[in-house]
């Protein structure tokens, strides 16, 4: 057996992934760090690497048929071959609405957290596309949304809107829009550890479902329970991320931005980074 047929599924796996990634934005990879020195968690399963001869960087060609978005930079990508992406299997577009329907009863019914459950009037799931390209992901539903059952319906959602009709160009259906807590907590107070904890597989199984291309997360809060990070919002904002695989950015949270609105410039360049790798904004498109 030649080299050629030792390499073939290799190769086929390694065309296959480049051609996913360049779907996806990225236009180049460097040598995987992975290969020569994997994580703990790329060890067990995986058979000894072959010795590579050092790559060069490999340059992806855009589809003609497929808007050129800005790649998003490497730094945003853990490992291009160990990448915990979305473990579920794809939801069929058609039946996305009926299953986060049905998710959203199953939130309705929960009464895990002894502090919120007794004091919610409802619930408050998400609204928006089942099959969008972006989903913004805030805190936690305060007086208005917990009245109405909808996200982001009071002064800070006004701003939300905005940042999305105005900023943007999209519509709000357009978009996707949820919290990491599902339910109110008194006096708008901060999200509990364990209240997190509790609405947070909520919020990952909405995500699977409805597997946006993009993340935007508002806060620090929302950004820490899902990012499992604690960095402060200086560190966590104008850069990528990635949320089990999808690009997402983190921005201030529109209430935060009413009371500081100094911080609008930032949060305007959040959006156009955003915008750009969404192939949204760039050469031939106009500013909204
Ligand atoms: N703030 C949030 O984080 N979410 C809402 O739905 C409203 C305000």
């Amino acid at each position: 057996m030649d080299v050629e047929d030792d390499l073939g599924p290799l190769i086929r796996a390694l065309r296959q992934r480049l051609e996913s990634l360049g779907r996806a934005g990225l236009d180049r990879i460097p040598r995987p760090p992975a290969l020569a020195d994997p994580p703990p968690r790329a060890r067990s399963p995986r058979p000894a690497p072959m010795p590579l001869p050092e790559p060069a960087p490999v340059v992806l060609q855009a589809s003609p048929t497929i808007p050129s978005p800005t790649p998003i930079p490497l730094a945003a990508v853990a490992s291009l071959f160990e990448e915990p992406g979305l473990v579920e299997p794809p939801v069929p577009a058609g039946e996305r609405a009926e299953r986060l329907a049905s998710l959203a009863a199953e939130v309705a019914a929960c009464t895990l957290c002894p502090l919120l459950a007794p004091t919610r009037t409802q619930t408050v799931f998400g609204v928006g596309s089942p099959t969008a390209r972006l989903m913004f992901i805030g805190e936690a539903p305060g007086a208005d949304e917990d009245r109405t059952g909808i996200p982001f319906i009071g002064r800070a959602g006004m701003l939300l809107t905005d940042m999305i009709t105005k900023g943007m160009g999209l519509a709000r259906d357009d978009v996707y829009i949820a919290n990491v807590l599902k339910s109110r907590p008194p006096n708008n107070r901060d999200p509990l550890p364990e209240e997190v904890g509790h609405c947070r597989p909520f919020l990952e199984r909405q995500i699977a479902i409805i597997r946006p291309e993009f993340l935007c997360i508002l806060g620090k809060v929302a950004a820490s329970a899902l990012l499992e990070t604690a960095l402060p919002m200086s560190r966590l904002r104008g850069k990528w991320h990635r949320y089990r695989g999808i690009p997402t950015v983190v921005t201030y949270h529109p209430a935060y931005l009413l009371r500081n609105p100094a911080g609008k410039k930032d949060a305007w360049e959040d959006l156009k980074m955003l915008m750009r790798a969404m192939g949204l904004l760039g050469p031939g498109k106009k500013e909204p």
